[in-house]
């Protein structure tokens, strides 16, 4: 039997798709930027897994 341990940790970035400015500059326009929906901001959430498994010799 092995182990699997998982780890998800939460966190708040600015935006890089528009640097945090919550718009980007679209031909003759300025459009609100769809990745962070305006807010400039993105949670960003990573996800480590860690398997742990009977070394087996052969
Ligand atoms: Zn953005």
């Amino acid at each position: 039997m092995g182990k699997v341990r998982k780890f998800t940790s939460e966190r708040i970035e600015i935006c890089r798709n528009c640097l945090g400015s919550g718009t980007v500059d679209a031909l003759f326009t300025t459009k609100r930027c769809p990745v962070c929906e305006g807010s400039g901001r993105v949670d960003k959430t990573t996800e480590i897994t860690i398997t742990v498994e009977p070394h087996k010799e052969g």
